[in-house]
């Protein structure tokens, strides 16, 4: 049997898988990408990409086409009983630390064509039409068996296994890791149409009455309309353009005319997290760790930052010197990100649930309470902030992380920035900190005094003269030192050396640095079922 040998096999190349592979393309790591789709999808289920999202598409150098070909969208507006009752800008929650401010509407076949693009300017690409068929876990690594489709099956040996690979997620099933939760009582339906009407084409609108409601989402040029099946609509099959009809009639107190759907479809859903986003060498990301209503646009938002936050740990786990250490690091993948998922479903959860839900108290908050409810907490500045944290992922922190600290120097600052905290984008000089930051090593950022040696075992960035903006973001009293890890987040901060040496992060980080180095040129044989360009990952008969 063919054989593949490769540091970490990805199951699934959508967009956590495909992020995934990018952070370990630019780690140095060798990696096997494998979906068991032919092709990718030409239908988008996601659409919203979310500022934080936005930085790590630019991170990776793949955000500038998605950027001129999306839709940028900086307002959401509730309609409650026909009336417009609360209108949220983007601009309020005031992002001085961040690029993007505003949510991008984009395809998720174009979102994915972005990382296929950025992979393959690091010299690799998915294999499609290869499955995962099972595998085995050893003490010092992951034997498992794909299919390619064609040949048959072929042997993959690694020293991790990370599942990508959806809501039906082979590996987590192979792993044994249960899925807690359970399906939605009502569907979900989607139409992509064009739409005429007067309304504002760069805000989210929504409309909600007693019956139910429906989310317009502008794309650069259709719209997508989202509901849920209701008393409008037929209790089973697939919608039509009808149905959108008369439930646009019913709820949209503007004059609306939508007209040539591209995709009319129905979801059942569900609401599901499974109990270990890590066990051993196995690590789920995405939808295979985590499923809810897309009505917030967090799902594939969620899966790249799960890929994102995992992909630099992957990298010194291989690096370390012992599986304790290796152990240790990739459990903070865990830590980090199962909060994360699980906080998602319970505000995705609740909101699709008082949008949708056909028991009589749903109804009556509908119809009596939100009313008056929605706009008078909407008025309140502190929990529109909050809510657009929440909406934008901005506001995630890892701050209870075993990475983050400790901080003996706080009171040489504010407490604008924490540990753990998502560092803001600055300039230094005439460019942005966040494209500097090392991809493997931790970075420290130095502002206002001299720099520390400079070390293998970190980058260093200086900044002399900081702006009142910048001092303020950073929390800075005077001089200070800030250890940043390769995913953006702060590590811990001090006013001397050895207070970032004696960070946690510093404690993991592989013995005399990990240090950054670009993909290995390879030179395998082109795979039969090559979809496209650039070279495979690792290919059947290279071990
Ligand atoms: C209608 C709808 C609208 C949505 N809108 C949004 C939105 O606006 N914003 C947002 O953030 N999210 C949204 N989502 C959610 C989003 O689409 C998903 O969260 C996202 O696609 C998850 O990406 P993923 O890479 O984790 O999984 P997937 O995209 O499901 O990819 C998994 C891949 O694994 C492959 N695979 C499965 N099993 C195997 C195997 N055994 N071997 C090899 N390959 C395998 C599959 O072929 C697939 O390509 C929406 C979802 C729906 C249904």
């Amino acid at each position: 049997m063919k054989e593949v040998r490769a540091d970490v096999l990805i199951v699934g190349a959508g967009p956590s898988g495909a992020t995934l592979a990018c952070a370990l393309a630019r780690a140095g790591v060798s990696f096997h990408l494998i979906d068991k789709a032919e092709q990718r999808s030409p239908f988008s289920r996601a659409l919203v990409i979310h500022p934080r999202t936005l930085e790590i598409l630019d991170r990776l150098g793949a955000l500038e086409d998605l950027l001129a070909r999306g839709n940028r969208v900086g307002a959401v507006r509730i309609h409650i009983g026909g009336k417009l009752r609360l209108e949220v800008n983007f601009s309020e929650a005031r992002y001085e630390g961040c690029r993007f401010p505003e949510a991008l509407f984009v395809e998720q076949n174009l979102t994915e064509a972005a990382l296929d693009a950025c992979l393959e300017r690091s010299g690799f690409h998915a294999f499609f039409d290869h499955e995962l068929i099972d595998f085995d876990e050893g003490p010092d690594g992951v034997r498992a068996t794909c299919s390619d489709g064609v040949d048959g099956s072929y042997r993959v040996e690694c020293r991790y296994i990370v599942g990508c690979d959806g809501a039906h997620s082979a590996v987590r099933h192979g792993a044994d890791i249960a899925f807690s939760g359970s399906a939605y009582a009502r569907d979900f339906m989607l139409a992509d149409v064009d739409l005429e009407w007067n309304q504002d084409q760069h805000a989210l609108q929504a409309f909600i009455e007693r019956g139910g409601f429906m989310a317009f989402f502008p794309m650069r040029e259709k719209t997508r309309l989202v509901s849920a099946r209701g008393r409008y609509r037929e209790e089973s099959g697939t919608p039509s353009l009808s149905d959108f009809e008369r439930l646009v009639d019913h709820l949209v107190p503007y004059d609306a005319r939508i007209s040539n759907p591209t995709w009319i479809a129905r979801f059942h859903l569900h609401h599901r997290i499974a109990d270990r986003f890590r066990k051993g060498r196995v690590c789920l990301a995405g939808d295979a760790a985590h499923i809810h209503s897309p009505l917030g646009g967090q799902g594939m938002n969620t899966g790249i930052q799960d890929a994102w936050n995992l992909g630099w740990k992957l990298a010194w786990a291989l690096r370390s010197g012992d599986s304790a250490t290796a152990h240790e690091i990739l459990e903070t993948y865990h830590d980090e990100r199962y909060p994360v998922g699980r906080l998602l479903l319970q505000t995705t959860d609740r909101a699709f649930s008082f949008v949708s839900g056909t028991s009589w108290p749903a109804q009556m908050a509908r119809m009596f309470v939100a009313p008056w409810l929605v706009p008078a907490l909407g008025g309140i500045s502190f929990l529109r902030r909050l809510a657009l944290f929440r909406l934008t992922q901005l506001g995630i922190h890892y701050r209870p992380s075993a990475l983050s600290g400790p901080d003996p120097d706080r009171r040489h600052f504010t407490r604008a920035l924490l540990p753990g905290d998502r560092m803001p984008e600055i300039s230094i000089g005439d460019a942005w900190l966040r494209p500097q930051l090392d991809p493997v090593r931790p970075t420290v950022l130095v502002v206002g005094m001299d720099a520390p040696a400079p070390s293998g075992r970190w980058k260093v960035i200086h900044l002399q003269d900081a702006t009142d903006t910048t001092r303020c973001l950073l929390g800075l009293k005077g001089p200070g030192l800030f250890l940043i890890r390769p995913d953006g987040h702060l590590a811990a901060r001090g006013v001397t050396p050895g207070t970032l040496e004696a960070a946690e992060l510093m404690r993991l980080a592989p013995d005399g640095g990990p240090t950054s180095r670009p993909p290995r040129a390879r030179t395998f044989p082109e795979p039969v079922h090559r979809k496209g360009g650039g070279r495979p990952s690792a290919g059947p008969g290279d071990g």
